[in-house]
Formats: C-alpha cells, structure tokens, sequence
C-alpha cells in the first residue's frame, strides 16, 4: 500500500516524499483506522486524506468549515485531474441534483461540505446507500467550545461514528492545546483513533520584534527588502487600517484596507484581489484572516501588539503556508501595553476573565523582551520543548547584550514615586533628565531630589527602560486616567536593595536599519533571476486567469522556484520538478518550458497604486479606461480604488464612472429595489453581464452605501 501512496504523492501531486508523519497518517487512513491529526499550519493536513482518498475505493467526504476554503481544495484538485466538487448554499437546486446524480454513478472522488449540509438526514441518508472512502473533517477544532471558531453544526458530526461504524474518519486541525484536543476526541466520538501529534514549529518563519520607534518609517524599511511580495501588515484600529494602507499607496506599495466597518462587498472584493493577484499587501484589523488559506503570504507585520500568544502564533502563522522563507516581524512599544491594559480594564467580563486574559498580556510581552531565542520562548508556551536555540530568529542571529540596570530602575521607580504617580512617560524622561520647561515649572518638579539625576542617559534609553518595567509588571498603568505611570506590589524588592535587574539593550533601528530589514525571506530571489522569476509568474497568472483560479493554484511558488533553480531543458526534466504531477505536465509543461528558454518573457509592470492620484484623475473627468492607462495598472485595479474612494465620499458617481445616465439609473434601481439591505454585486452581475464591467457596479454599490448611512 505505501508503494502505492508513494506512486500517488508522484504521479498526482508531482512530489518525491512525504513530509513528517504524513506516512503513517495515510497509512493508517489508508487501512481503514481513525487518526486525530494535529499539524501547523502548512504542514501539509490536505494530503494526509487525500492520498487515503485515492488509495480507497468510493466517495471520500470532506467536512470543513467556510465555502472559500472548499473552493480552494476544489480547484487544486481539479488542476490536478481528481474529480471533486463542493456542495454549497450558493448552488441552484439543478447544479444540485446534477451532483448527486454524478457521485451516485461514481464519478466523483471528493466531496466537500459544510457540517450542517452533511448532518441534514436526507444527505445522510443519500450518502448511506453509498461506498463511502472515508470522512476528513477539517478545522477539527471547531467543535471546541472554548475556542474562538466554535461551531455548533461541527457537535452533530459525532454522529457519524455510529451511522458509518465501517467508514475511517479523520479529524484535522492545527489548533495545538490539550483541552480542544481532548473535546475533539470526545465530541467526535474519535476514542479509537490513532493520534499524531506534530511540532507546532513553523521553521520557515523568521521571527522579528523591534522597539516602535517610529513605526512607519520602520515599516517601510522593512516593506524595501520585500518589494513585490504579498504580505499582510495587521494594526489595531480601523482607522490605523485606513490610514496606513493609504499611506503606503502614496509610497507605491500596492495596499488595500480591510476592516468589519468596510461594506461587505468591498471586503469580500479586497479578499479575492488579495488570492488573485500577486504582491498586494493587506493592512488589516483582526477581521482579516479566518479561511485566508493563501500558501505565498511572504511576510506578518504587526504594527500594534496582538493581545496574547496564541494570536502572535496565528497571525504570524498565515505567513509562509508554502513552507519557502517568510517573516514575522513586529514593532512595539509602551504605548501598546498602556493601551491593550486600558482596553482590558475597560472590558466586560468578571474578575475572572479578566485575570487570565491579563495572564496572556503578560506572556506575550514577556516574548516582546525576551533575551534569548523567541522560538524556544513561544513554543515553550505552547508545553513544546525546543533543545537548543533555533539559530532563525532576531536573538539568535543578532544576540541581545544586557545590561545591570538596577541603579537606573530604581532611579526611574523613584521618579514615579516623587511626582505622585500620576505622570505619564514623557514627563517622568523630563525629570530625569533635568528639562526645565514650562510645565516642569508650573508643577514645581525641578525641585524634586531625581530631577536631573539621569543626565547621563539618552531619551531612548529611558523609554526603553520604562517600557521594560512596565512589560516586567515592575510598575503599573493608571488604568482610570490617562496613562500615567504607577508603582506596583513587584518593585517593592527591588526598591529595598533587595534583587537586581538585568534588561535588554535596544538596538536602535537607525543604527541596524539594513539588518533589521533583512532576512533570508527578503532574498527568495536573487536580482539576476528577477527578471525570470517575473516571466514565471507571469505565466502563471495569465493561466490563472484564464482557468479563474488563484495563482498558486496552477503552481505554487516552491515549484516556480523550483523550475528557476533547477532550468529544466525538456519534458522529462520538467516532471522531476516537485510540484509538477502527470497532468500538470501535460497541460503547462511546454509553456513554462518556453518562458524558461527567454521565449514568452514578457514582464508586466508592478500594479502601482497610487489612490491620490486617482481621486485627482477622476475629478479632473479621466474615465477608468484612461486612468487605468496614466497610471498603469489594470482597469480592475482602478474600480477598486474608485469604489473606496466613493466609500470615504472623496468622489461623486459622475465623477467615477463614465456610463450614460439611463443605465446609471438601471442599476442603481437594481440594488434600490430590494427591502432594506442593498443586494450583493454577486446577485445582480448576472443582469449587467456584458453591459458595464464588475467593477462598476461595486462602485454603485459602495456608493449608495455610504450615501445611506448618512
Ligand atoms: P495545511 O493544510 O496543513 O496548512 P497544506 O495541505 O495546504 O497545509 O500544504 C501546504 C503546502 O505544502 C501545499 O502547497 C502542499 O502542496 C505542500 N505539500 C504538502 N505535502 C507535501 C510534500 N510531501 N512534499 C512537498 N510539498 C508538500
Ligand atoms: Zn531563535
């Protein structure tokens, strides 16, 4: 059988080997056993039951929990020559009747569904009088109450262990803690099943944290290595999002906003764009990232501290899916913590709650200061042990100096204690350092025995050392005011002469800009394989395009790469390539062939996107087409903008779009037409089909939007 799973992983998915336990997951599958499944994210879960799939006779059924994610599986499947489909709400009673007919004369392998369509009893009935392979139930930790993606259909599919006591069943997440994994076990009714556990490491993820200096121009250097990667950066507050995509516009890095107060459409859009096309970067609040499946996502950036661990570890972990070179990289500073303590404070919930979550802060910013390796720190948190140092992360490469700074804390302690502590940081450097200013006067602080005692270090310095004692709970946030600094319970020792305290030296930014922005992510492709690596990809979305798939989804970036590296000459060369199975082959193998030999090498322009730009164009009465052409981008690419900027109300209709007024006044009566909720663009395209393109009727809609909520 193993033979035949390795013939499988070649001939079908084009790969030489299994990756970790992959082997004895589908061996186990494949032999008919149970197996609870528990993997990082790209570690590699979708083969683990679809080779069983291939090696078992009959219908394999796939439960997993959001439409996107099914109609990703089902595309690479079908690039790949398996026959799959996915049943969902969006489908017509016709489609419908016309798939169970196909997978009722077998000629369907895969079938993907939402938990709540399988548990209907008429499918179970329907799939009863079937020969089933086997059940996948993906995103497995779903049916975890404690977690933050409970679903409540997942509970009904413990079901399926008595209705198919025959039929395998594998349950797959990558949700790492005991507790969803025992409730896995018991709600699935999975007691039998064979458990594999991976290492929670993502190996391929460089990982970052620099002090917040100043973020933007932070960001920037860090965006400068990356240029024409896709990448998300994440920011706390909607208007942050907003802001910060704009800005990065106007620095010609392609961004788009995401955010929940963005109309659902425009999100929906900004996220299809964002799998679509290569090298946008997604500035986004937390909203942005359940179901983004997208394997080349080449960098994280956070510019706002995530509130605990577990979120570091799931925001980081979209980056990098395709196992190639990706970082995680974070800029931090005080102002986080005061303000994630504020929101804390401020938040419901009993005292309770509010403990462990304050317990969470606290671990992530204990990472935020580690000294030594912050892999080791943040699987240690996770109860996985890391041996030695993973030599992949900033402390690793660059280690961090420390310093005996008990005098200095205790002199900073001192000056929260003799101004009443009640002032903020800005003010307690002052003293510090002897500034005699107005307000220092005005509140009588140049008399106090600190002030002047710090001279001889910089601002930076205390504001680091601040910020650490802050991080290390050695003095508190006035959580009622407006941030100002007190002394907590923990400093009491400290103060007494009774320990001493060891920080982290900062490294200024400025000082290491070029080493803080590089990492081996930020060099996939060396310069003299730039101008190939483009026509690869080219190539590639063209084929896209033309298939409406997603890029990745024809190659990922590993086979690309692969082909870069490897410069296949003929066929035969070209089916060693991993990543390139017999079909593939078939269908690009000559036309990757012919980009490799200099033949179709045509390399389009980056998609600049430059929003200010755009609104002058538009008012100045350029229509799409020629604003598309000034600015040289796509047509697609300016409706997008456009629609934005009718949200934000920087452009009327007339300035938009270029329609004739008749149509203008069809389409807006289609969206008007419906009670209350203006209809999606999806429900009204089909009208239009021919007539305008998409775009201009997510621009109608974003603009009655916004005109409505006034
Ligand atoms: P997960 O679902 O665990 O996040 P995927 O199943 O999407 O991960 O796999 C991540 C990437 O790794 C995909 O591009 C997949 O094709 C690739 N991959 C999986 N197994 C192998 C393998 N044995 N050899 C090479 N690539 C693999
Ligand atoms: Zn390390």
């Amino acid at each position: 059988m193993l033979e035949k799973a390795q013939q499988i992983l070649k001939e079908v998915f084009g790969y030489d080997a299994f990756r970790g336990m992959q082997k004895a997951i589908i061996e186990q599958v494949a032999g008919g056993g149970d197996a609870l499944v528990l993997m990082p994210t790209g570690g590699g879960k979708s083969l683990c039951f679809q080779v069983p799939a291939l090696l078992r006779e009959g219908l394999a059924v796939v439960v997993s929990p959001l439409i996107a994610l099914m109609d990703d599986q089902v595309a690479t499947l079908e690039e790949l020559g398996v026959s799959a489909v996915a049943l969902n709400s969006m489908l017509s009673a016709e489609e419908q009747r016309d798939i169970a007919f196909r997978v009722r004369r077998g000629e369907v392998k895969m079938l993907y569904l939402a938990p709540e369509r399988l548990v209907q009893p008429r499918m179970l009935d329907f799939l009863q009088q079937l020969d089933i392979a086997l059940f996948a139930i993906d995103e497995a930790h779903c049916v975890s109450q404690w977690g933050h993606d409970f679903r409540p259909e997942y509970l009904q599919l413990g079901q399926l262990a008595e209705l198919f006591p025959k039929v395998p069943r594998v349950a797959l997440t990558a949700t790492a803690d005991r507790r969803t994994r025992e409730e896995i076990v018991q709600r699935l009714h999975l007691e039998q099943a064979e458990r594999f556990l991976s290492s929670f490491d993502r190996p391929n993820i460089f990982y970052r944290i620099v002090p917040k200096e100043q973020p933007r121009k932070q960001l920037l250097a860090f965006l400068a290595a990356r240029r024409g990667d896709a990448g998300i950066v994440y920011c706390m507050s909607r208007k942050k999002v907003d802001e910060l995509a704009a800005f990065l516009s106007e620095q010609g890095f392609p961004a788009l906003p995401y955010h929940a107060g963005l109309p659902n459409d425009l999100r929906a859009y900004h996220q299809k764009r964002f799998l679509n096309e290569e090298g946008l970067i997604m500035v986004a609040t937390i909203a942005f990232g359940m179901g983004i499946d997208k394997p080349n996502v080449r960098f994280v950036a956070h510019l706002d501290l995530p509130k605990s661990l577990e979120a570091y570890y799931q925001e980081t972990g979209r980056a990098g899916r395709d196992g190639l070179p990706a970082d995680a990289w974070m800029a931090y500073g005080l102002q986080d913590v005061i303000f994630l303590k504020q929101m804390l404070n401020n938040s419901e919930g009993d005292e309770r709650h509010k403990r462990i979550e304050q317990h969470k802060l606290d671990a992530m910013l204990a990472l935020c200061e580690e000294t030594r390796c912050r892999r080791q720190t943040l699987l240690a948190y996770f109860d996985e042990e890391m041996p030695q140092p993973c030599g992949h992360c900033d402390n690793c490469v660059d280690p961090v100096k420390t310093w005996d700074a008990t005098e200095p804390a205790r002199q900073a302690l001192s000056a929260i204690h003799r101004s009443g502590q009640r002032f903020g940081v800005g003010h307690l450097v002052d003293i510090l350092l002897g500034r005699e200013n107005d307000r220092m006067r005005e509140l009588g602080h140049q008399h106090l025995s600190v002030f002047g005692i710090g001279k001889q270090r910089t601002e930076a310095e205390w504001r680091s050392l601040f910020r650490q004692l802050v991080a290390r709970g050695l003095a508190d946030v006035d959580l009622e005011g407006y941030g100002g600094l007190r002394l907590s319970e923990h400093c009491r020792p400290l103060l007494r002469g009774e320990t001493t305290l060891e920080l982290r030296q900062d490294i200024s930014s400025k000082a290491t800009n070029t080493k803080v922005s590089s990492s081996p992510a930020s060099q996939l492709v060396r310069n003299d394989e730039r101008e190939q690596w483009e026509a690869l990809r080219a190539l590639r979305r063209k084929l896209a395009e033309e298939h409406s798939v997603p890029p990745y989804v024809i190659f990922p970036d590993a086979t690309l790469l692969e082909m870069l590296r490897s410069q296949p000459h003929s066929l035969s060369d070209m089916a060693a390539v991993s990543g390139v199975g017999s079909r593939k082959l078939e269908r690009y193998g000559e036309a990757f062939l012919a980009v490799l030999k200099g033949g179709a090498a045509q390399v389009e322009k980056p998609v600049v996107d430059l929003r200010h730009e755009l609104v002058s164009l538009a008012r100045a009465g350029m229509t799409p087409e020629q604003i598309a052409s000034q600015l040289s981008c796509t047509e697609r690419n300016v409706y997008s903008l456009l629609a934005e900027a009718l949200t934000r109300q920087e452009l009327t209709l007339e300035q938009a779009l270029d329609i004739p007024e008749d149509l203008m006044g069809q389409i807006q009566d289609v969206f008007l037409d419906g009670e209350g909720e203006l209809p999606a663009v999806s429900t009204v395209a089909a009208q239009f089909a021919g007539r305008v393109p998409e775009g201009v009727l997510f621009c109608v809609r974003a603009a009655l939007e916004s005109e409505f909520e006034l």
